[in-house]
Order: C-alpha cells, then sequence, then structure tokens
C-alpha cells in the first residue's frame, strides 16, 4: 500500500509552523508498513490544491490530508476534495450533536453560525470522530482509492489517526477490535500523559489514547487482532503496565464503570453506610452517588447545607467555628463531616465546603479553595484544595475528588 501526504495551511509554507503533522503521519504509516513516496504542502488556495490531489490520486492508494477542516473561510480542504471527487456535502445531524456537545462541555454557549460548517460531509463518506476537537475527519473511497481528511491541530489529529485511521488501513488485516479502558482519578492531565509518554509512543498495537474528563483521565488501549482471544492477550500487558505506573490512581478497567459505582461498590463489599454534607457543591455529590441504582443500601442522606444556620442546625457545626474560620475552613468541614457521621449514625461520612465564584473570593481565600472532609470508620482527614474554572467546573471537579478521596480512603479498610 502507498501513502500520500498533503498538509494544508499557508501558515506552513510562510514558515510560520513546523510541519510535525506529516512527520507523524510518516512514520505511524512506516511503522504499520504503509510506503510514503511522496510529502506536498499547499497554501489555502482551492486551484492548487485541486491540482495537488489530483496528482495524488493518480499516484498512491491512500491520499492524506491534513488541516483546513476548521469553521473559517481559509478552510476549504473538505469542500475541494469533495469537489475532485465530485461529491455533493450534506449537514449531518450527529456530527452537529457532537459539535455541539463538545461545546458544552467547554461550557461555551455561543456557537457561532461557521461551526456548522464542519459538519457538513461530502456524500458517501465515512466520517471519523473528533475526541479532542469539533470539526470530524473523513475518508472518501472511489475507485479503490481512499482520500482521507484529518483536522490540522496536532493532538486531534493524532488521536483520530490513532484511533480511526490505523484500524481503518488494517481492516484487510485484522479482523476484531479489542480496547480496554484504564481510569486514573487524581493526577493531572498532563502529568498522567508525562507518566506514560514513552509507553504511547513507543506502541503502535495496542494503542494507547488519552482522554481527559473533569478530574480524571481516561486511557483507551485498543489492540487490532486476528480475535478476541488474541485482542486480551495484546492488551493485557499494557493494562499491567499503566496500572503499576498509577497505582491505586487506577479505580477501574472497566469502560462502564464510573468512580460513583466504584466508591458505591467498596461501600457494599465492606457492609458501610454513607451520608454526605454538601456546601458549595449544593447536592451534586450526592446526586451523583444516587446515579448508581441500588444505592439504597448504602446511602442514607444527603444534606445541603448552604447557610451558616443549616451548618449548625443539621450538622451542629459550633457557631464559634464559623465565627472563628469562616464556613469554608478546615475546621468548618471538619465539624460538618463528623457531624454529618454522627447524626445520621452513618460509618462514611463526605463535606465539602468552599468557593466556588466567580465572586466572593478574598486573597487570603481565593476562588476555587474547596475543603473536603472524610471520615471512614473513625478515620478522619480534610484536604485542602485548590481548584480553577468556571463556578460549573470548580463544582464538578470538587465532587469527582471528593468521591476519589473517599474510595482511596476505603482501600484501606
Ligand atoms: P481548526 O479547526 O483549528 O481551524 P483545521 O483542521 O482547519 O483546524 P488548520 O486551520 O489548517 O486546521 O490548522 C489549525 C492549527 O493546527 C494551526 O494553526 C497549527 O497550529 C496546527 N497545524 C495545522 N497543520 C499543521 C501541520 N501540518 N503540522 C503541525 N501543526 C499543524
Ligand atoms: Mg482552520
Amino acid at each position: 500500500m502507498v501513502a500520500e501526504l498533503i498538509s494544508v495551511g499557508t501558515e506552513l509554507l510562510m514558515g510560520n509552523i513546523v510541519n510535525t503533522n506529516a512527520a507523524y503521519l510518516s512514520k505511524k504509516l512506516a511503522s504499520i508498513g504503509v510506503s510514503v513516496y511522496y510529502q506536498s504542502t499547499v497554501g489555502d488556495n482551492k486551484e492548487r490544491l485541486k491540482k495537488t490531489i489530483e496528482t495524488a490520486i493518480s499516484r498512491a492508494d491512500v491520499i492524506i490530508l491534513s488541516g483546513g477542516l476548521g469553521p473559517t473561510a481559509d478552510d476549504l480542504t473538505k469542500e475541494t476534495a469533495a469537489e475532485v471527487l465530485g461529491r455533493d456535502m450534506y449537514l449531518d445531524e450527529r456530527s452537529m450533536e457532537r459539535i455541539r456537545k463538545y461545546f458544552e462541555a467547554l461550557h461555551r454557549t455561543n456557537i457561532t453560525e461557521n461551526n456548522w460548517k464542519q459538519a457538513m460531509i461530502p456524500e458517501n463518506a465515512i466520517i471519523l470522530d473528533n475526541n479532542n476537537g469539533t470539526a470530524p475527519g473523513i475518508i472518501m473511497e472511489e475507485k479503490g482509492k481512499s482520500v482521507i481528511l484529518l483536522p490540522g491541530p496536532p493532538n486531534e489529529l493524532q488521536l483520530m489517526f490513532e484511533e480511526s485511521v490505523i484500524p481503518y488501513l488494517q481492516k484487510d488485516n485484522y479482523k476484531v477490535l479489542y480496547s480496554k479502558m484504564v481510569k486514573v482519578c487524581g493526577i493531572g492531565e498532563s502529568k498522567a500523559e508525562t507518566i506514560v509518554k514513552d509507553l504511547m509512543e513507543a506502541q503502535t498495537n495496542p494503542t494507547i489514547a488519552p482522554y481527559a474528563k473533569t478530574g480524571e483521565v481516561h486511557f483507551r488501549i485498543t489492540a487490532l487482532a486476528q480475535s478476541v482471544k488474541e485482542g486480551k492477550e495484546l492488551v493485557k500487558p499494557v493494562v499491567c503496565k499503566l496500572k503499576q505506573r498509577f497505582g491505586d490512581a487506577v479505580y477501574t478497567t472497566k469502560e462502564e464503570v464510573t468512580l460513583e459505582d466504584k466508591v458505591v461498590k467498596m461501600l457494599k463489599k465492606r457492609g458501610l453506610t454513607m451520608v454526605t454534607a454538601e456546601s458549595c457543591t449544593g447536592g451534586m455529590l450526592s446526586s451523583k452517588l444516587i446515579n448508581v441504582s441500588g444505592v439504597s443500601e448504602v446511602f442514607k442522606a444527603g444534606l445541603v447545607t448552604y447557610a451558616n444556620k443549616a451548618k449548625r442546625e443539621l450538622l451542629g457545626v459550633r457557631k464559634k467555628t464559623l465565627k472563628k474560620y469562616g464556613a469554608v475552613s478546615k475546621e468548618t468541614a471538619e465539624e460538618m463531616v463528623l457531624g454529618a457521621a454522627e447524626r445520621y449514625n452513618a460509618d462514611v461520612a463526605v463535606s465539602v465546603t468552599g468557593i466556588a465564584g466567580p465572586e466572593g473570593g478574598t486573597e487570603e481565600k481565593p476562588v476555587g479553595l474547596v475543603y473536603i472532609g472524610c471520615y471512614v470508620c473513625g478515620e478522619l482527614a480534610v484536604y485542602e484544595c485548590h481548584f480553577t474554572g468556571t463556578r460549573k467546573k470548580i463544582r464538578e471537579t470538587t465532587v469527582v475528588t471528593a468521591l476519589n478521596l473517599v474510595r482511596k480512603m476505603l482501600l484501606d479498610f
């Protein structure tokens, strides 16, 4: 199989950015036995791009284009490639939905009109999901040749190449795709990637692809194999290596298991009951736990004690403590968690008090300062955390962190 690369972008021609995509793609293709005879770079110019695509189609089996899939007017790769192959375009509902979700996850509501351009798909194309951005990738097959369009930003291109293009190029050699997920919590995204960077770079089959979630990083390990049995054999040692490196930050290797599932399972296994006392998360923590079916066996109560008065009356936090240290303090978190455990006669309790912002921060107690109290069978720990982002993000990160802290404490019981 012979592949040819076309890098699209005037920025590349001007020398404003270095063409790392071509280097990455060539290296990856070589590693899976695909030869590359030509690479070209072309500016954001329709006529010249058209000629370049036509030439590539005349001499290669697989043509991979990178860049120019975005929302702006200079992004014309898709339109041009569709034109060369004589395909009309349509607005793909599923891609629109994915773009909408992507913006939602970033807490951006002002999706400008031009973004929907990214959901325009040439007819009879295979759509490649973009799990790191908005523009989907595209494969068009024509007379035994494949024209593959990938987004320009390297993190988007690389993840899509690993997840979708390699399996596509190898589809005739392999029958199954087998994958496992290693879910890591309590280690930041960039740190987590650094810990396994060497493994990620060295692997081609299976591949290791990271996904950043709020407060978590998930690694998908995917093997191409002749059978499920072979897939399992290929994936297993890699999962073991990741588990070794991340230690107890790994909470599951099962795709369907969430952090709250894990916590509830641990409580059930140990026969323990739990209660939550929340301030700034306003019930999000208890709501997460209640996502888990069958939680009623272990979950006794979730208290939202927002005002000081509620903290006093429902949890027995002392007036003196609130006055001296404030509602957002180690001392208050401690009295909240102990009060909750005692009053509701629970083995495990978690308390949360913090400043979610955007207002209300001071130099001493900035926005994002959160105290999380954890009580497990007589043992108490209060953690001081500093989170960043919007109010929503801070609250969501707090919930994930609180669940992870109880999980870690439960490991010793
Ligand atoms: P976007 O949706 O971000 O506009 P796109 O698919 O339209 O993505 P481009 O607009 O061509 O891609 O490039 C976007 C960015 O991706 C560039 O500013 C550059 O940072 C990076 N990029 C593009 N092409 C390459 C390349 N060949 N090598 C390395 N980085 C690249
Ligand atoms: Mg662009």
